[in-house]
């Protein structure tokens, strides 16, 4: 399993392989070291993939199931064939205006669906990727707890969390 996480000392992005066998997360800018505790993983040492039970930076307990999709590149597909269908409509070619703008859409949504899911934290946007992130290859017998997509409600909780936090350390007279 792979984790891709805002090092919480620096916030440089750490991106790190194999953290199930890890003892600890290793910045590799700034050498912060985070401990894994041992009850982070459900199916450590079996045969099954070891699962993730919880994010291993924060610590929250919620993390959601999302699309390991890279924004950026859905966005430069959608900007390209919109300036592409422009010189098309330009140019008086109706037909490959809508083929343009019918393909990039096509590609974007194959794109999303060819892309593997990976696990995402609420609180601290640390990702993780690869095998026991998702739960899905072992059985609901395999232990451990099953994560859901995102949920809107749990994500404006933890943002106000965070918020409040920020407001609190950042303004030593608030009690
Ligand atoms: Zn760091
Ligand atoms: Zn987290």
């Amino acid at each position: 399993m792979r984790i891709t996480y805002a090092c919480p000392a620096c916030q440089a992005t750490t991106t790190l392989d194999g953290i199930e066998t890890r003892e600890t997360l290793d910045c590799a800018a700034c050498g912060a070291v985070l401990p894994i505790s041992a009850d982070a993983f459900a199916g450590r040492g079996t045969d099954q993939p070891a699962r993730l039970t919880r994010c291993l930076v924060c610590p929250s307990l919620e993390l959601f199931v999302r699309k390991d999709f890279p924004q950026r590149l859905g966005l430069a597909i959608v900007v390209l064939g919109l300036a592409a269908s422009c010189v098309a409509w330009a140019n008086r070619e109706l037909v490959a205006t809508f083929a343009i703008l019918f393909g990039t859409a096509l590609l974007d949504v194959t794109l999303f669906f060819l892309m593997p899911d990976c696990l995402s934290c609420y609180r601290c946007g640390a990702r993780y990727n690869g095998a026991g992130a998702t739960g899905k290859e072992s059985g609901p017998s395999a232990g451990g707890r099953e994560f859901g997509g995102f949920d809107l409600e749990t994500h404006e909780k933890h943002r106000q969390l965070v918020a409040r936090t920020k407001r609190l350390t950042s303004d030593p007279t608030h009690p």
